[in-house]
């Protein structure tokens, strides 16, 4: 069974001496109540004496739990009532009877006051730790925050600026120019109040008193995100978000994002928080990453006007070189005793084919730069075909390369841009010829075929009979200025791969199981492109 208490629980550092004084307190009750029954059974006082127990109840309630003071008022009727039987016996007596009644009210009444004034200390007892825990709250929040958290007092300023605002002017900032002094004022009416640890360490020593610390050390004079804050107030915004420079203790500038929210209460101005993140460092990153951005992006113009030049030098040698074969060849047939001019007629009309080639390679890899590509139109394969083997026809015989051409009839046309599929199939059939020439194989044959795929491709095959591409050489195959030859730029192949890709086409590369490379170049056909 629980103990009955009833003294009042001593709390605090002073718990003995309150239960000491509790104890004091309800002994003078219990011998004022003594006191009282013996008066009010034993003498004759013709007056109300148990009116007087409303003592002993407020002593009880200075010293007694509730139970306490519910036993002492339980007593205190008690008493009453034997008092009564004692003096007066049962007999009728109708001023004593009124001297009871008025006794018993007095003690329900102050009972009644006192559980009142208990409920009411109870109320009080509960906001008032609630508020103290609030504040303890807020207190281990400010204290414990990572932003750098400031308590300042910007009552002084707002009513500066108020008057200003009731003196007529609508434009601070236009007001502040003509008057810098304004600033100045501002700057020494702000007091802080409070710094949390973050901002200790942010702006370093922070020794000083913080009323005293003038908010001019560590602002920038000029700073216009103070006079934006100075704004806000004026305006009567109901918060204020800025980037500013402040200066640390060191005299180092660091770069802040300031935020704060301004009570509609004007009375709490006294107490306005200031949060601030050092963003120094991240805007030093931000810089140092833009300027990375502008570096990469002048290093891969300088690398496109590069990989121009040599697709640009790479495509052109052919068409060059056969031109000036062609005009030796006019030379020479202008040379002899007897000019033979059907062959010169025949040279000349070379010489401007290769022109126009060249003229075509160059207009159209301008237009890729500047992504305007070409439209297609239907170019049929055979005569494609047959004209670049004429194209070719010095390299194959100098090389003594058989060149044969299997077009199947489903695949005649396609929708190209001429030009581009002949250069890659120029660069294919180049590569094949040098392919074959570096070994002393005796069947020298390039094979050009077509064929329409079940995907919807039309193919272009290339096969040679050289020695195949190497395990290792496949990976890097396409890759830019990759080549296992001694003059080579490693251009050809990663550009007509480019070229074909462009189009929504492929290049492939395979080894012949006969032996020899087989290039396959695919072209989309609509049914490719809807399936
Ligand atoms: P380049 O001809 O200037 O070397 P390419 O991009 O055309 O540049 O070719 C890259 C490399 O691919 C060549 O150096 C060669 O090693 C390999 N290659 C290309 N075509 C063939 C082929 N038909 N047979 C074997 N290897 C080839």
């Amino acid at each position: 069974m629980k103990p009955l208490r009833l003294l009042k629980p001593a709390a605090g550092i002073d718990g003995a001496a309150a239960s000491r004084r509790s104890r004091a307190v309800a002994g003078l009750a219990f011998i004022l109540a003594a006191t009282v029954f013996w008066v009010d059974a034993f003498t004759t006082i013709e007056s109300a004496i148990a009116v007087l127990y409303v003592i002993v109840l407020l002593l009880s309630a200075e010293a007694l739990t509730t139970r306490g003071i519910w036993l002492t008022t339980a007593a205190c009727l008690l008493l009453t009532l034997s008092a009564y039987v004692i003096g007066h016996g049962l007999a009728y007596d109708l001023p004593a009877l009124l001297r009871l009644a008025v006794s018993l009210a007095a003690l329900f009444i102050t009972r009644a006051l006192i559980f009142r004034n208990d409920m009411f200390r109870t109320e009080l007892l509960a906001s008032n730790a609630a508020l103290s825990d609030s504040e303890r709250r807020y207190r281990s929040i400010f204290e414990e925050s990572r932003v750098a958290l400031w308590e300042r007092d910007y009552s002084a300023v707002r009513t500066l600026l108020m008057r200003l605002k009731s003196s007529g002017i609508v434009h601070l900032k236009q007001h502040m120019t003509r008057h810098p002094e304004v600033i100045q004022d501002c700057i020494n009416l702000i007091r802080t109040v409070a710094a949390n640890e973050a901002a200790r360490t942010l702006f370093g020593d922070l020794t000083a008193d913080l009323g005293e610390l003038p908010m001019r050390r560590y602002l920038t004079p000029d700073d216009a995100t103070f006079i934006d804050l100075l704004a806000a107030i004026f305006e009567e915004h109901a918060h204020f978000e800025g980037k500013g420079h402040l200066i640390t203790s060191d005299g180092q500038k660091r770069l802040v994002l300031i935020s704060m929210s301004f009570p509609e209460d004007r009375s709490a101005f006294n107490r306005i928080i200031v949060g601030m993140v050092d963003i120094t460092a991240r805007e030093m990153t931000q810089k140092a990453l833009l300027e990375a951005q502008a570096e990469l992006t002048r290093a891969s113009r300088a690398a496109t006007v590069g990989a121009l030049s040599a697709s640009l030098a790479h495509e052109l040698n052919q068409p060059l070189a056969a031109l000036v074969l062609n005009a030796q060849t006019m030379l020479r047939w202008i040379n002899r005793e007897t000019p033979d001019l059907e062959a010169v007629r025949r040279s000349a009309e070379r010489m401007i084919r290769d022109s126009q080639r060249a003229s075509d390679i160059i207009h159209n890899t301008r237009s890729m730069l500047s992504h305007e590509l070409r439209a297609p139109e239907p170019v049929n394969l055979p005569d494609l075909i047959a004209e670049t083997k004429a194209l070719m026809e010095h390299d194959l015989n100098r090389e003594g390369v058989t060149f044969e051409a299997h077009c199947a009839q489903a695949a005649d046309t396609v929708d190209a841009v001429r030009i581009e599929l002949q250069q890659v199939l120029i660069n294919l059939i180049t590569n094949g010829i040098q392919a074959m020439s570096s070994t002393d194989i005796a069947d020298r044959r390039l094979l050009v075929s077509t064929q329409r795929r079940d995907d919807g491709f039309i193919s272009i095959c290339v096969r040679d009979f050289g020695p195949g591409i190497g395990e290792d050489v496949m990976p890097k195959l396409f890759a830019p200025f990759f080549t296992t030859k001694p003059t080579g730029m490693g251009m050809g192949l990663s550009i007509c791969r480019s070229t074909m890709e462009a189009r929504g086409g492929e290049l492939l590369a395979r080894n012949h199981q006969d032996g020899g490379a087989v290039f396959d170049m695919l072209i989309p056909t609509q049914e490719a492109a809807r399936g």
